[in-house]
């Protein structure tokens, strides 16, 4: 298999009404996708650039649907965010993640993606926080990726703020995702306590041939060093990238060159070795 859950055409070929027709059964299957165990979550490794030794991994949702196979997630985490399910799904996905970085040497980290939407509840940033703690995960282990998607320019604004202050006055970080795909990226910088940048994957891809986005790379790392935030590039796949983006300064990486996202194997043998006195 290639890049997981990116396996099928369908999803893209197929007409606006048939799409519908499909996002309809789609959002059906979702709600009962958690209890036929049909979701999973796969970790794919951010590395220190110079090392490249992992710092930690990132958690990333996965679907397989009984008739279409592996649904990816751009199609369907929009589809849980109008249904209102993210608030569930993006619980479990927590408490799956964190039930794994637990067994973890205590230097590495777990990122975890959350979903603007999630913070129309109140209760949720508390309810993160009560789950780390629950595994036994200290919460400087944690960052929360969120993007600037519309809901963080729109009317969730404040609820999401607030709730990104708890998370990180507990001591967890957090990432600004995608940075530069936004609608205003940099009054979001400005606005929302982040710790760290996550340098969207299109300006890495296009770095080499297209100067504006290799300027735009530059100036990003740039701007997260006079902010005093950890720059980290998603989406590295040639060795001619990475050593670009270690000649421009970057901190850390994240790509297929690294490595790809992969169900955590836990060895039992080994973590019971690294939990010995
Ligand atoms: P993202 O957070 O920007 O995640 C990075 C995506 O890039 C992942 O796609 C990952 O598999 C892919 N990727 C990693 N390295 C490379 C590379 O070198 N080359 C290329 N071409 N792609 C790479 P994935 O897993 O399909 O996830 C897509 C999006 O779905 C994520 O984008 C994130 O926005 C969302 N997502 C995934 N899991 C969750 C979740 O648990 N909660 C929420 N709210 N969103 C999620
Ligand atoms: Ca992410
Ligand atoms: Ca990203
Ligand atoms: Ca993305």
């Amino acid at each position: 298999a290639k890049s997981e859950g990116r396996n099928t055409g369908r999803f893209f070929d197929s007409g606006l009404k048939e799409r519908e027709r499909l996002r309809l059964h789609l959002a059906r299957d979702l709600e009962h996708a958690i209890a036929a165990g049909q979701l999973r979550v796969v970790f794919q490794p951010i590395a220190e650039i110079e090392s490249l030794q992992p710092v930690g991994y990132e958690a990333l949702l996965r679907w397989r649907h009984p008739d279409f196979g592996e649904v990816p997630p751009d199609q369907f985490i929009p589809i849980a965010e109008t249904t209102g399910l993210i608030e569930s799904i993006g619980l479990w996905v927590a408490d799956q993640a964190f039930a794994t970085a637990a067994t973890w040497d205590p230097a590495i980290s777990l990122s975890l993606n959350l979903s603007p939407i999630q913070f129309r509840r109140a209760g949720t940033a508390s309810d993160l926080i009560a789950c780390a703690s629950r595994h036994g995960l200290a919460a400087d282990r944690l960052e929360f990726e969120v993007t600037e998607s519309a809901t963080l320019l729109g009317s969730h604004r404040d609820e999401v703020l607030r709730g990104l202050q708890m998370l990180q006055a507990s001591g967890a970080r957090i990432v600004m995702d995608d940075f530069g795909t936004g609608h205003s990226s940099l009054s979001n910088l400005k606005e929302f306590p982040f710790d760290k940048l996550k340098i969207d994957r299109s300006f890495v891809a296009a770095m080499r041939d297209d100067k504006s986005s290799a300027s735009i790379v530059k100036a990003t790392i740039g701007l997260g060093k006079s902010l005093g935030v950890t720059i980290v590039a998603e989406g590295v796949e040639t060795q001619a990238q990475l050593e670009a983006l270690r000649r421009l300064g970057c901190h850390q990486v994240q790509g297929y060159l690294i490595g790809r996202p992969a169900a955590w194997i836990s060895n039992a043998a080994e973590s019971m070795a690294s939990r010995m006195p």
